[in-house]
């Protein structure tokens, strides 16, 4: 493990001058060479071919494309120890970890689905600017949520006049797309009740859209993904029980969808460290299986799929 990491770090701060590795095999998306070298200059790869002259010895691996993980949280910090004010300032620092973990897992490209206090915003930009160790990253700022009996926040937003504003608020904050909960659902609770209507929905799309940005729309259950669909989202997040229309409407207007279909098993699997009562464990394993055979039911129909884990 430590020298796959040694050979990944190696990677990620190559030289401003040229340099060669050489590996046992090399996938390049699209074929698969054997005893190959990398040649970089600077971040980027400059050639892939037969090996002549002088390179890093990493026969031992096989090369693979940095992947894209289209759903995550890096700023989702389970136990923060500042408990008053600075608690957001410390979120950045702890979520450096996160950001190394997920570029150690081979992940070089993120999209992160919500954050509090442009938490997000801040770690992008350091990680572009070569001061923080992590991922590219493309982010939502505050995803937008109705009022659900909790003290309103940034991302609160009823009624169509609000989500224009906490729309446009993300993407002048320095969004790269908009986030949306469509229905309830998160952590322990699979519930998926639509939240927003059409109407809503597609005001979000249309104000993102008239941006030049995209939206990804959240919903658990089949209502919330039927209107998101509708109202034209780019990307649809969970959904499960789509009915075949909702389906062959995807498939028609090319939208993504994004079934995270693992997290629930990461909760399911750590629900003593999550502090989820055991009663918790079977609903998250319910959901898991109504994913996988929604999932499975949109690729035989032709929808396209984007992997992402919802990791938090
Ligand atoms: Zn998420």
């Amino acid at each position: 493990m430590a020298s796959k990491r040694a050979a990944l770090a190696l990677l990620m701060v190559a030289p401003a001058f040229g340099a060669s590795y050489r590996f046992g095999a090399l996938w390049d998306g699209g074929k698969l060479w054997k005893d190959v070298c990398l040649a970089t200059q600077g971040a980027r790869i400059q050639s892939v071919g037969p090996c002549s002259g002088a390179s890093v010895d990493l026969s031992r691996y096989t090369a693979i494309p940095g992947l894209i993980d289209a759903h995550t949280h890096l700023t989702y910090i389970l136990d923060n120890p500042v408990s008053q004010a600075g608690r957001s300032e410390a979120v950045v620092f702890l979520s450096q970890e996160n950001a190394r973990k997920t570029l150690e897992t081979g992940v070089t490209t993120v999209r992160n689905l919500g954050a509090a206090d442009y938490a997000d915003i801040a770690m992008r930009d350091l990680i572009n600017k070569g001061l923080m160790l992590g991922p590219r990253m493309f982010v939502s700022g505050y995803g937008l949520q109705i009022s659900r009996g909790r003290t309103p926040s940034p991302a609160t937003a009823d009624g169509v006049a609000e989500v224009l504003r906490v729309v446009r608020q993300q993407i002048a904050a320095g969004a790269d797309w908009v986030k949306m909960y469509g229905s309830t659902g998160s952590g322990r609770d699979v519930t998926g009740f639509e939240t927003y209507t059409f109407d809503e929905m597609k005001a979000a799309v249309d104000a993102a859209h008239a941006l030049g940005k995209r939206i990804a729309i959240h919903s658990y259950g089949p209502e919330g993904a039927r209107d998101a669909v509708r109202a034209g989202t780019d990307s649809l997040e969970h959904a499960t029980d789509m009915d075949d229309a909702t389906i062959a409407e995807m498939v028609r207007r090319k939208t993504f969808y994004v079934p995270t279909i693992d997290h629930n098993r990461y909760y399911a699997d750590n629900y003593v460290k999550l502090n989820y009562p055991k009663e918790a464990v079977a609903d998250l394993n319910a959901f898991v299986q109504r994913n996988l055979e929604t999932a499975r039911k949109a690729f035989r129909a032709g929808v396209r799929f984007a992997m992402g884990s919802d990791a938090v």
